[in-house]
């Protein structure tokens, strides 16, 4: 070998030698990449949650590095999310508006002009694609468009960046007090409500605000829901209601049902009936022989006359159940009449008894106001003279003292016997109270009345009252007062009654007439 092969050979070696160092790094680079991709990609997610406005360009990283990314574009990602990084730690990244669309929802829910509900929707949708940067941006935006003297929509969406102002606070809070004041507030949420009205009526930082305004939004929020329950409580009911008024109304109609169901039958077996002769028609005409034609005819003859005979059979069985039915309904009614009649006869019952004086079972003076009033009328569409009787039994403690209290109720039933039995069936006696008992004497002046009152008297102080075998005489006073124009039930009474004062003064057992 001549030097200059010996040469080649050792270029020769020393290239292939590079050639494989160069591999080497090569693949060595690769896999320092590859751990590098790996360990950003676990680092983005562990800080995944730390901050949400970071959140989104750590995905962005993240994904792309899964994708593949070259170095040039993972530099320029790695210095958005710096910059991200830097302005969060400025202080200058807003958090977003917590549910800023339920906020959309109620101010379109408010508007009243479709223009305005038109520039809510386009605010809304700037926000959600992030063309309104920040919370406070779109608040300021909506504190603008809210105040009375609002900038034409088409100045609004161009404008976006030139709301430079600062917060108006107070206008929103004013907006949101009043949004929950007209909101109709569940009880149970009554005391959140105002605890947050009272948070937005104080004076606050901005800080403080947005707390509040969250919380207003939540409460929003609930009321909400609260109408969605409702909503549903109010469907359950309403289903409950349909299910029971369905179920009523099939029994009521079930009967009628049983008659259309009859009909449809009878229907159908004149059609089959009819069908059929036309097909024996048919038969016949182009019949040839007359042997087959008769089987045939006898054949649907009784196929005829099998479907009247189970016609025949289904009304008989659907009569029958229609007839149950109507029973049933029928006895029903009567148990309902019956119920109806046996409480009318009760209440009956009750206010008979409510009129009625026990001991002597006169009506009592419950039944004598109600009289009174009924007479009253009638005395002043006719005029015919109405006189009122009130009597008073003599000394009818004595009878009490003497022989005791049953003595002196069987004395009071047997007075009331004897002012029923003698006066006329037109007059209406009561038991008063005590040993007081009223006539009301219909079509009699005083003096007829003082007539029959001197009759009843007599008989009275006629009847032979005894106790154990000793006789007691018992006498009774009566005062009459004649009713006139502008008396009441009251004077009435009072006259009468000073009328029997009179004749008990002068000794009783008499009657007297009122002055
Ligand atoms: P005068 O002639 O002034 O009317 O005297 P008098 O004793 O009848 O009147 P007074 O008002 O002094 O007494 C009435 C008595 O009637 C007193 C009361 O105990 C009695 N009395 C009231 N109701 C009943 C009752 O239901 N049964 C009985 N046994 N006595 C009654
Ligand atoms: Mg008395
Ligand atoms: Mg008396």
């Amino acid at each position: 070998m001549s030097s200059s092969d010996s040469e080649i050979t050792k270029w020769k070696d020393k290239y292939y030698n590079a050639l494989d160092e160069l591999e080497l790094l090569e693949r060595s680079n690769k896999d320092t990449s590859a751990l590098f991709c790996r360990a950003l990609i676990r680092l983005s997610l562990a800080a995944k949650g730390f901050n949400q406005q970071l959140d989104p360009y750590l995905l962005r990283v993240r994904n792309q590095l899964k994708q593949g990314i070259s170095n040039l574009e993972l530099a320029n990602e790695l210095t958005k999310f710096s910059e991200a990084l830097l302005r969060f730690e400025d202080g200058t990244a807003e958090e977003p508006l917590q549910d800023a669309g339920l906020l959309f929802d109620f101010l379109i829910a408010q508007e009243t002009n479709q223009g305005k509900v038109g520039a809510l929707n386009l605010f809304r949708n700037q926000y959600d694609t992030g063309k309104i940067a920040d919370a406070k941006s779109l608040l300021q935006l909506l504190t603008k468009f809210c105040a009375p003297e609002t900038l034409e929509i088409d100045h609004c969406t161009s404008d976006l960046n030139a709301f430079s102002a600062n917060l108006d606070i107070n206008f929103i809070a004013e907006q949101l007090i009043q949004l929950i004041q007209d909101m109709d507030m569940p009880d149970t949420l009554q005391a959140d409500a105002k605890k947050i009205t009272q948070a937005l009526k104080k004076s606050q930082t901005e800080e403080s605000f947005r707390e509040h305004v969250d919380a207003a939004l939540a409460l929003l929020q609930s009321i909400k829901k609260h109408g969605q329950f409702e909503k549903k409580e109010m469907e359950i009911f309403l289903a409950h209601v349909t299910q029971q008024l369905t179920s009523l109304g099939g029994s009521v109609s079930s009967a009628s049902v049983s008659t259309k169901e009859i009909f449809v039958k009878r229907n159908n077996l004149d059609l089959s009936v009819v069908t059929k002769m036309e097909e024996l028609q048919v038969s016949s005409a182009s019949a040839t022989k007359l042997e087959p034609l008769k089987q045939l005819i006898k054949s649907e003859l009784d196929n005829i006359s099998a479907q009247i005979q189970t016609y025949k059979q289904e009304e008989k069985n659907q009569q029958v159940k229609t007839e149950q039915l109507v029973a049933v309904m029928a006895a029903e009614i009567e148990a309902v009449k019956a119920e109806a009649q046996s409480l009318k006869e009760s209440l009956k019952q009750v206010s008979v008894q409510a009129l009625t004086d026990v001991l002597t079972k006169l009506p009592n003076r419950a039944a004598y106001d109600q009289r009174f009033k009924a007479e009253c009328a009638r005395w002043h569409r006719n005029k015919e003279p109405l006189s009122l009787l009130v009597w008073d039994i003599d000394f009818f403690k004595k009878i009490n003292d003497n022989y005791g209290h049953k003595t002196g109720d069987k004395t009071l039933i047997i007075i009331a016997k004897l002012l029923s039995q003698y006066c006329r069936e037109t007059d209406f006696v009561s038991r008063f109270g005590g040993e007081e008992f009223t006539m009301l004497l219909s079509n009699t002046n005083s003096d007829a009345a003082l007539v029959l009152a001197e009759k009843i008297r007599r008989i009275i102080e006629k009847t032979g009252f005894n106790y154990a075998g000793q006789a007691i005489s018992i006498t009774i006073s009566c005062g009459i007062a004649e009713l006139r124009d502008n008396d009441t039930q009251e004077t009435l009474f009072v006259r009468a009654d000073t009328a029997l004062y009179d004749a008990k003064k002068k000794g009783r057992n008499q009657c007297v007439i009122a002055a």
